[in-house]
């Protein structure tokens, strides 16, 4: 299932749903829910942009705006693309062939020609009718050319049908808010991470990264700052995360950094760097020129163990995360081996 939420999270962005559902005009359905829910989850990038887009042009949204939102980009986008994709190349594939069928048809009048042509040839070789044979090679020429130009276009509309996917793909996989990839993003990553050759020397490590306090903040300062704050702390952990990395937002206020190859050392360097830098942060509320009580984060760091799943490589980094915020919060937590 595509949603993952706790019955914390979703009962967060019910709350945060219902009042963008109440101030359009269409019905409090399941459809607008689903709608809502996915635009304040920040799952989902592509909705986000083109309901504020509509927003921005003619709010209240009316029961044909939610519908078209909810067709476009909640109903499962995977499927229509899918089967464009597949239309399209089976266009393709049938424009193709019905060419070479043209060109095929060519070449063998072309063959009857030079067989008469031969015969003609041993019998009186000095009363040959060279136009008949030129107009043959003229025709099978064309016809060449035509099955070229088929044969690049076609290619050329499934290479566009690749990138649509490979585009579709990518912003299912990016999370609303921040930029950063999404957790289905992430997994998928992890996995493809898991699954390459693992030797002790280069496996890699898992950062798993939480504000502290952060319901303080939203209580304080209210929701929309939280999401400034969350915006904030993914922005620094983007700048020092570089090259192979992955840096994820995981959920509400966590994120998750994947490191390929990295030393246990390296990995607990880079958290405390993140750690500090977000320390000396300073968020500004608005254009009130007011600075908040400092923003800081608790990280659990592990090494990924032979043979361990993606879930329990988790669920390591989890536990160190949490003896972080035991300790005191604000610092780094080693995970122990399993
Ligand atoms: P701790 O130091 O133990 O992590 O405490 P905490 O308050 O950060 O932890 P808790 O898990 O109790 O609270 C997290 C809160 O994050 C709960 C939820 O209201 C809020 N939250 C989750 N997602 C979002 C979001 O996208 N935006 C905002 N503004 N708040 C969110
Ligand atoms: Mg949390
Ligand atoms: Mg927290």
């Amino acid at each position: 299932m595509k949603y993952q939420h706790t019955r914390e999270e979703s009962a967060e962005y019910l709350r945060l749903a219902l009042p963008l559902m109440s101030s359009q005009n269409a019905a409090f359905h399941p459809v607008s829910y689903a709608v809502w829910y996915e635009y304040v989850a920040g799952m989902n990038n592509a909705l986000k942009l083109a309901a504020d887009s509509l927003l921005s042009q003619r709010a209240p949204l009316g029961e044909d705006d939610i519908a078209t939102l909810f067709e476009r980009y909640v109903a499962d986008v995977d499927d229509k693309l899918m089967s464009k994709f597949i239309t399209g190349f089976q266009q393709a594939m049938s424009d193709i062939s019905e060419s070479t069928a043209a060109t095929a048809q060519e070449a063998h009048t072309f063959d009857g020609l030079l067989q008469t042509f031969a015969t003609e040839y041993s019998r009186a070789p000095q009363s040959l009718d060279l136009h008949a044979l030129r107009a043959g090679a003229a025709v099978m020429q064309t016809s060449m050319r035509a099955l070229q130009i088929q044969l690049d276009q076609s290619q050329s509309e499934i290479q566009n049908l690749r990138l649509e996917v490979a585009r579709a793909r990518d912003a299912s996989r990016l999370d609303g808010l921040t930029g950063l990839t999404n957790r289905i993003g992430f997994e998928h990553k992890l996995e493809a991470c898991l699954s390459g050759e693992q030797t002790a020397a280069n496996s890699p490590c898992l950062l798993m990264c939480d504000i502290d306090h952060f319901k303080q903040i939203n209580d304080t300062y209210g929701h929309l700052f939280g999401d400034k704050v969350i915006r904030a702390v993914a922005g620094i952990i983007k700048e020092n995360v570089k090259g192979r990395d992955t840096a994820a937002r995981f959920g509400g206020e966590e994120f998750i950094i994947l490191l390929p190859d990295t030393s246990l050392q390296g990995a607990h360097a880079l958290a405390e760097q993140i750690r500090r830098a977000i320390e000396r942060g300073r968020i500004k509320r608005g254009n009130q020129n007011e600075t908040i009580a400092r923003v800081t984060v608790s990280i659990g760091v592990a090494r990924h163990q032979p043979g361990e799943s993606p879930s329990g490589f988790i669920d390591r980094a989890d536990q160190a995360l949490y003896a972080a915020k035991q300790g005191g919060r604000n610092r780094v937590s080693l995970a122990a081996a399993a």
